[in-house]
């Protein structure tokens, strides 16, 4: 899909501004454009109907186009990538699908955000440093189908020039990997042109205690506890068992 503002009829009056999450519009002399590199295609500008001209287009695109990718951005698109979101469920449902076992620790890193957005060469900066460890990235997760070679962390280079509102990277790994996980992130934090925040997954241990809140004390780093709980939502799939 492409967003643009037909020249003929915006009459530059600036409503649809506001609503452009990236910035991505601007006024030109007389009338508004799209910046086609810096538009994530989340379609905001078009789905709220703001223009009171019906300037604002979206155009299909072929779906090979590399293009495509960016609609990853919008949350109802699966077409771009086979899959719904930016991530994947299992990453706030751990106590149905128990992907993360105890003594492992999740990892949720989630590159860009809404109003910032982020190049997908930013995102392989994160992959490559991550993948130096040997982590294994989350299958199903639509940021795999931007990969060319997974276990390299390579974005595919059609897409490298492509940017998205945000995309997120998840693993698990043994508890022990936090300090170099974290360390190989703060470093590529210094390289990529945009933020990104890291969400930790843990099971609190048999006296309800947080497993990693010391390991991140002692690393300087302040832990705020979150957790979400999902009733009746089915039987867990998992066996109890230390890895
Ligand atoms: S589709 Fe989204 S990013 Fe693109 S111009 Fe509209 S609001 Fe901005
Ligand atoms: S709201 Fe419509 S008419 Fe006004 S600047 Fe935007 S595109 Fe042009």
């Amino acid at each position: 899909m492409v967003v643009e503002i037909v020249q003929d009829t915006c009459t530059g009056c600036g409503e649809c501004l506001p609503f452009c999450t990236v910035g991505a519009i601007s006024l030109g002399e007389g009338a508004a454009k799209v910046d086609a590199d810096l538009c994530v295609e989340c379609r905001l500008c078009v789905r709220f109907s703001v223009c009171p001209t019906g300037s604002i287009r979206a155009t299909e695109i072929e779906e090979h186009d590399p293009r495509s990718v960016r609609r990853i951005s919008d949350p109802t698109m699966v077409k771009a990538t086979g899959l719904p979101g930016r991530g994947t469920e299992e990453v706030k449902t751990n106590d149905v699908t128990g992907r993360v076992g105890l003594g492992q620790v999740g990892f949720c890193v989630e590159l860009g955000r809404p109003g910032v957005s982020a190049s997908l060469a930013d995102l392989e900066k994160v992959t490559t440093a991550l993948s130096r460890l040997g982590v294994k990235f989350q299958r199903d997760n639509p940021m795999m189908t931007l990969l060319s070679d997974p276990e390299r962390g390579l974005v595919r280079d059609e897409v490298k020039g492509e940017r998205v509102l945000s995309t997120l990277v998840e693993f698990v790994a043994p508890v022990d990997m936090i300090e170099p996980v974290l360390g190989a992130l703060k470093k590529a934090a210094g390289e990529v042109d945009t933020v990104f925040s890291v969400g930790l997954i843990t099971r609190v241990d048999g006296d309800g205690r947080i497993p990693v809140t010391g390991t991140l004390e002692e690393l300087g780093i302040p832990v705020r506890p979150n957790s979400k709980v999902n009733l009746g939502l089915g039987r867990p799939l998992f066996e109890e068992r230390e890895v």
